[in-house]
């Protein structure tokens, strides 16, 4: 296979690192010259306006994690205390903990192959089952879609049965930012969208998120609750729960940097996908989708083994590692999550989520890899495959 012995002191490649280019010092700087390092400021302004121009939605507001974004998103679509949220199976947890916060029950909706994503099909029959018809089959009060590893959804089925039922969709485009779905932005695509700026992001603040919407009343109510909902006294009063939820200057200033590199991590992201995808040709197994119609990010490439190999995703991973090189399962789906035990699941052809877990692997993604580094890549697990 052409590989030397793994030397012990090679360079971590990871999966997704932080990428810096020095504009985002230039924004920091105004930050710290104007003395605007206390929360909020000229950069957050600045950016929640950049982004939401970016996306092309009326609305962003600026928040400390893409979970807190969420955490808003549920409670602006009104889901409370015992309310039912149906909610992609195979995420990150991130993605449906906000639901508990507020006292509701997720219900999880099973993935298609054709996408990785929330299946249509799978959330129609939920919403069949779900019909209000008995106090034990309450109508839910949100829908809750990721776009996995940049990959976007198929929003166009899933809004229309979202409107069918009068339910609000939050789409979850964490992992999608720059992603387009029949040419229009992900992030856009539901009632709320969120994103995050986490470090692994494909542009991050170090930690961040935001929360996108469609309107300046749910902007304005997000605000307020991210502030420690205070209402309008010369005092401190107040008449709901609030948090303190809001970006700080000093990192909207490496997002509005970083944002400027959007494309260009993008651009690299889709060149990583395509030359794994040349190169593990012929071996028995798929990248993850890249459907008609959608422009992916691809955040992370991802293989899917074939089924009937003996060979597992966990013996890549271990012999990547022995490269010092980070590879990693898909997320483990919801429903099979120990936190979530109970919850039912909706699925219409088999558990599509289990299996896309059982066979899949996140591969070393990093915009800074070198395309030496990639080939190597490709020939360790050429190596494995080939043989077993
Ligand atoms: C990263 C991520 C989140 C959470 O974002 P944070 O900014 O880390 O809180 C939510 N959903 C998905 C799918 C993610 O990948």
């Amino acid at each position: 296979m052409g590989m030397k012995d793994p030397p012990r002191d090679r360079p971590r490649l990871y999966l997704s690192s932080p990428t810096m280019h020095g504009d985002e010092q230039r924004f920091i700087q105004e930050a710290f010259d104007s003395n605007w390092i206390a929360p909020l400021g000229r950069n957050v302004d600045e950016f929640e306006r950049e982004v939401a121009a970016y996306v092309g939605v009326p609305c962003a507001v600026a928040l400390i994690s893409g979970t807190a974004a969420l955490h808003l998103a549920v409670k602006l679509a009104g889901a409370g205390p015992g309310d039912l949220v149906f909610c992609s199976d195979l995420t990150f947890a991130a993605t449906v903990n906000p639901v508990s916060y507020e006292g509701g029950r997720q219900v999880f909706i099973d993935a298609e192959r054709e996408t990785w994503n929330m299946s249509p099909q799978a959330l129609e029959a939920a919403f069949k089952k779900y019909d209000g018809s008995a106090p034990d089959r309450p109508r839910p009060k949100a829908v809750i879609a990721v776009s996995l590893y940049g990959t976007p959804a198929k929003f166009d089925e899933l809004n229309a049965i979202c409107d069918r039922h009068g339910v609000p969709l939050i789409e979850d485009a964490a992992e999608s930012l720059s992603a387009t779905y029949k040419g229009s932005q992900t992030g856009k695509l539901g009632r709320y969208g969120i994103l995050s700026f986490n470090g692994n992001k494909i542009i991050t603040t170090s930690g961040g998120g935001m929360l996108l919407t469609h309107d300046a009343a749910s902007a304005r109510k997000a605000r307020f609750w991210a502030t420690q909902a205070r209402d309008p006294a010369p005092w401190y009063e107040h008449s709901e729960l609030g948090y303190n939820y809001r970006m700080s200057n000093v990192l909207a200033g490496i997002g509005r940097g970083q944002l400027l590199h959007l494309e260009a991590h993008r651009a690299r992201k889709q060149r990583i996908y395509q030359r794994y995808k040349q190169g593990l040709q012929g071996l028995p197994l798929v990248m993850n989708p890249c459907p008609d119609n959608t422009r992916p990010n691809h955040w992370l490439s991802c293989i899917l083994l074939d089924a009937d190999l003996s060979l597992t995703p966990e013996d890549l991973r271990l012999k990547l590692e022995e490269y010092n090189m980070e590879a990693r399962p898909l997320w483990k789906p919801m429903h099979m999550q120990p936190f979530y035990q109970g919850h039912d699941f909706i699925s219409q052809e088999g558990n599509v989520a289990a299996d896309l877990f059982e066979r899949g692997l996140c591969l070393p993604s990093d915009i800074k890899m070198t395309d030496a580094q990639q080939d190597e890549v490709i020939s360790i697990i050429r190596g494995l495959l080939a043989r077993g």
